[in-house]
């Protein structure tokens, strides 16, 4: 039986770059040595970290302003990092808050004893199925933080407010490199692997240098200054999570590179939005405007049916649909390693149970 896995992460990755992990994994080019085994010190490492840096500047078109850190620690960790670093001016920052993942980031950066955190829109009346509308900065914030794409409840920033002046930061975990970003409009932004790119243990963060206060002194492994001086080098890197990102990033410039990404996305989640509106039984619970192309939660509207839906779907090969505990119903994500034969797969198999149902 083929399965497809619909997880939200850590997810699909492609299966060439899992073939080729599998072939080199004894000897990393010609070493006689693992590639979790070699020194982050040695000339093999430094040639792979520097190759996959340069390829996913490459890939996100970053410009020469912005510095790329491998880092460690998931998103999770930016929701401390990043008010450390770039709320040094004002030490206020604004947030907009679409869902469970923009709230932790709220709920973190609270907890810092000299920050003013603002949420200046919230997506709360509506049930965070659609992005709030008037988004507005009353005041001047050293960043206003957006989650781009939100994971959970299914929506995605298609179009970045206008907030002339302000400095943006980005949370980009759940579609970095399936969705063309204008890296030049952020002065932030970050993501961790383990969605769209490869094993967790490797978080993205690119960052405008001028932003960056040279005098600040932070705990090492929370000063960007400092972890940019030393290359990301600061202490040991996930050195298997960053040669497996290499690989993704290598296998995505082969495929045609981020705007092909975005296309496949785009046919992949068409296909299955398309039957979701055409449906009787099945219903996409975000709203159209906002509509995310990497993660589609759906449900029938009763809590048994969507159970028995996740069950049988299962047993059928179509993995992880049960959607995040917090919404309940079903989620398909569907990220860039994940195939279109997946997404017709599950569409033909919504036809049969709603003929079954019905
Ligand atoms: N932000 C978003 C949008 C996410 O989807 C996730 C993970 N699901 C996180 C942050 C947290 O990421 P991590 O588990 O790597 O800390």
């Amino acid at each position: 039986m083929v399965v497809y896995n619909f997880s939200a992460g850590p997810a699909m990755m492609p299966s060439e770059v899992v073939e080729q992990i599998k072939a080199e994994l004894t000897s990393y080019k010609a070493s006689q040595m693992s590639v979790m085994e070699i020194s982050h010190r040695s000339d093999l490492y430094a040639q792979m970290f520097q190759e996959a840096k340069a390829d996913l500047r490459e890939l996100l078109a970053v410009p020469k302003t912005h510095r790329i850190l491998f880092l460690q620690g998931g998103a999770s960790m930016q929701f401390t990092t990043v008010p450390l670093n770039l709320a040094y001016k004002t030490k206020r920052i604004a947030f907009v808050d679409t869902g469970h993942w923009s709230q932790t980031a709220i709920a973190d950066a609270k907890l810092l004893p000299d920050k003013e955190v603002d949420v200046i829109a919230s997506g709360h009346e509506n049930g965070y199925t659609a992005l709030p509308t008037k988004i507005k900065a009353q005041k001047d914030y050293d960043y206003v933080h957006l989650t781009i794409n939100n994971t959970i409840e299914g929506t995605m920033f298609q179009k970045l407010p206008e907030l002339a002046g302000q400095t943006l930061v980005g949370d980009i975990s759940s579609n970095i490199l399936g969705y063309q970003h204008n890296v030049d409009k952020y002065g932030l932004l970050y993501a961790s692997a383990q969605k769209n790119i490869g094993p967790a243990g490797l978080t993205l963060v690119i960052v405008k240098e001028d932003l960056l206060d040279q005098e600040q002194d932070l705990p090492s492994m929370l000063d960007y200054v400092k972890l940019i001086k030393e290359d990301s080098n600061l202490n040991t890197p996930p050195v298997f999570p960053i040669y497996a990102a290499g690989l993704v990033f290598k296998w995505l410039k082969k495929q045609g590179g981020v705007a092909q990404m975005q296309r496949q996305n785009e046919e992949k989640s068409n296909l299955l939005y398309e039957q979701l509106d055409n449906s009787k039984l099945f219903k996409a619970t975000a709203a159209k405007a906002d509509r995310s192309l990497t993660n589609i939660p759906f449900t029938t509207g009763d809590k048994a049916l969507d159970e028995r839906f996740v069950t049988e779907a299962t047993q059928a090969g179509l993995c992880n649909l049960k959607g995040h505990a917090l919404v309940g119903g079903m989620r398909a994500s569907m990220y860039n390693a994940f195939p279109y034969a997946g997404a017709k797969a599950l569409v033909e198999f919504m036809q049969k149970f709603e003929q079954q149902v019905h």
